[in-house]
Parts: C-alpha cells; structure tokens; sequence
C-alpha cells in the first residue's frame, strides 16, 4: 500500500479538509499516476452532498485528473514512466458485456467502476483525484496530447468528454443549429466543440452577464432565459439542445425551441426528478435523451480533436485549501469556467 495525500469530505456537511489515503500496490497491469492537476466538477458536490443517494465517509472526489506516470507494472504495455496521461470518470467495467464489447463501457451493464464513491474489484470504494497519487488500470488511462496545457488538460476528462459525446453522437456540425444551456464547467465546453464541430451555436444563460465571453468561445448568439421573449422569439428554432444544468428547470418551455425532429439532451444531473408535458414531445415529434460522460475510445478522440482545433477549457488554478470556497462558487453559478486543483499544494 502506498499512503498519499488527499483532500477529502468527513460528512456531507462539513467542509473537506487535508488527510492521507491508501492507494492500491501496483497489479501486474496497473499504472501509478503522479497527480499534477485535479478539475472541480458540480458532481464532486452532489455526491458527497448526497444529491445521487448515500455515499462512504471520508470520501475523496475529483474525475478530472491529469498528471505524470512514476511506475507501471510488470504487464503494462500502453504507458511509460514519465507519460503525461489523463483519468476520467470511469476506472473499470465489466468487459463482458453487450455494451462493454461494443466498446461503450460507460455503458456497461453491470455499471461502470467510478473514479470516486464506487465499488472497486477488491470490493474497496474508490477514492478520486483530490489527491497527490492514483492507482488505474491501463485501459482506463488516457494519453493527454502535449500541446495541451497540461492545468487546462484536466476538465477534459469530465466536462468535455460529457459535451463532446452527444454533440457527436447527435451529429453536431456545418447546417445545425444547437443550443447550450447553462454556462458553467460543462457548457462552456460545449460552446468550444460545437463550434469548431462547425455548428451554429446559442447559448441560453440565465442573464446576460457572460455574454461577451460566450461568443468569445465561439457562440453565435446568446440568450437570457431570465427574459420570456427569449422563449418566444426562439420556438422550433433548435436541431439539438444540450442541457446542462445542475438543477431542475422547466423543460418545456426548453422543448418547445426544438425544430421538426429535433432533440434535448440532458448531461445536468439534478437529484430530484424533471418532469415534462408528453404533448411538448408530440409537437415537431420532438425527442428527449439523456448521456452520460463518454467511452475511454471517445475520450482519446476528444483529446485529439481539442488537441487538432486547439481547444481548452477556461480554468481557474486554485491551491488546496481554496477547495471549500471553489465549490461554495461553483454551487453560487460563479465559476468562469473551471476550477483546478494545483496538487502540490495537497
Ligand atoms: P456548473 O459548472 O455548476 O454549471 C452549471 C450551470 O448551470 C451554471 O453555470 C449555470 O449556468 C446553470 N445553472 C445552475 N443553476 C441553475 C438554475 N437553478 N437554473 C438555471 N440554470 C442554472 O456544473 P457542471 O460541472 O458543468 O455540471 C453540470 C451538471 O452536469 C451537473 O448536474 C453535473 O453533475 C452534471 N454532469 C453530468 C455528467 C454526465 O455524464 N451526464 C457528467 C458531468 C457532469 P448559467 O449561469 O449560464 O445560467
Ligand atoms: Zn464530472
């Protein structure tokens, strides 16, 4: 076992606070990860605020990791000590199953091993990348192309593989309208990759106050959906709509900006339930869908194409004992646009 540092949540009340944790000796197919940086994702907070249900204490999140590989075991074949890597929200899956051989192991059908708060093969809950070491199998490792900023590297591992998956997977790209809502960590990711995908891009915020920097990251238009008219002057306007907000909104009224065919996805992940009108749908035989993150193939593709259009999130370098004052942020919608951790500071 190695003992390393770690930022972890006592309870889901108390502020997290400095501690150590046991990582796992290497397996023969295992790489050890020197963690440079960690990114801060609104899911850290709903878990171990228990919006998703209960979680283990002391917990430790973060599924935004980036950093250097220091040893690899006896069979490892796709990393090298030294290698700049990255590691997601996913750290194993079944590997049986229809979707795991379809090679979408987000998917899988006995659930996918989470970098935090799951359940690891040697039945230990997994501890995630607020901290200073992580132990991952492999196949679950990602390679982080070079001319990324290594500290802005880090939310692609969540935020932009979760916004790169379906804008893809919904065809995103020259002739379609999408719209963003919500532009926080992982709409401001979306803005990016639906741009340079070659779409024409609205955001829909909830005021205007980051309007300038939306069209910076290549927006074509924003809206405020604060102000009614916007829902008006925007109906059967959109392809696709990728919602991204962490609480529950009035889908409906988001719905109705679907053209002929159109379709609403949904990435946010609010505990409570959202509820919608069926009728919304019938109009313009609209489609609501959900996604979740993205496989590890899609995920290296992610990196080369953010690598190839020179894309990188917004981000905000923060020490560790900043941690608790980022989430407050986070949770307060006055994040630009991504914290990350420094993990020398743990
Ligand atoms: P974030 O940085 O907090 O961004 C969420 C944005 O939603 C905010 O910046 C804000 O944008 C808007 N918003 C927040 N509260 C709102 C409210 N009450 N009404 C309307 N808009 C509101 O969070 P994130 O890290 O991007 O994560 C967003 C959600 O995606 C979270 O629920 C997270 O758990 C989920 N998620 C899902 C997956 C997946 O696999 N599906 C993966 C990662 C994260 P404006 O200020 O522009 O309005
Ligand atoms: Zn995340």
């Amino acid at each position: 076992m190695l003992t390393v540092n770690a930022y972890a949540a006592p309870s889901a009340t108390e502020p997290l606070e400095a501690t150590t944790i046991e990582r796992r000796d290497l397996g023969p197919r295992d790489v050890l990860i020197e963690i440079k940086y960690a990114g801060i994702c609104h899911s850290d907070i709903h878990t171990v605020r228990g919006d998703w249900g209960p979680v283990a204490y002391p917990l430790v999140v973060g599924h935004e990791i980036v950093g250097v590989v220091s040893e690899v075991g006896s069979e490892v074949t796709l990393h090298q000590v030294g290698d700049r890597v990255g590691v997601g929200c996913m750290v194993n899956s079944c590997r049986e199953c229809e979707n795991c051989l379809a090679g979408l192991e987000q998917y899988c059908l006995k659930g996918n091993t989470g970098t935090y708060a799951g359940v690891d093969r040697d039945g230990t809950i997994t501890q995630g990348g607020y901290s200073s070491h992580v132990v991952v199998v492999e196949d679950f490792v990602l390679k982080v192309p070079e001319s990324i900023p290594f500290d802005k590297a880090a939310p692609l591992l969540c935020a932009g593989i979760t916004t790169y998956s379906p804008l893809a997977h919904w065809n995103a790209g020259p002739g379609k309208k999408v719209a963003v809502v919500g532009m926080g960590g992982l709409g401001h990711m979306a803005v990016k990759i639906a741009h340079a995908m070659g779409a024409e891009v609205t955001v829909l915020s909830q005021s205007l106050s980051k309007k300038d920097d939306g069209l910076a990251f290549g927006a074509d238009h924003y809206y405020a959906t604060s102000d009614a008219s916007t829902f008006e002057t925007l109906a059967n306007e959109f392809d696709l709509i990728i919602n991204t907000v962490s609480a529950v909104i009035d889908l409906d009224a988001y719905l109705s900006l679907l053209r002929l065919d159109g379709t609403m996805v949904n990435v946010g992940a609010p505990g409570q339930p959202l509820p919608l009108h069926v009728f919304t749908l019938f109009g313009n035989r609209r489609s609501f869908a959900g996604s979740g993150i993205g496989s590890i193939g899609e995920t290296q593709e992610m990196l080369d194409f953010c690598a190839e259009h020179g894309i990188a999130p917004e981000t905000e370098l923060i020490s560790a004992d900043q941690i608790n004052e980022a989430w407050e942020r986070v949770l307060a919608s006055d994040v630009r646009y991504r914290f990350v951790i420094d993990t020398a500071t743990l």
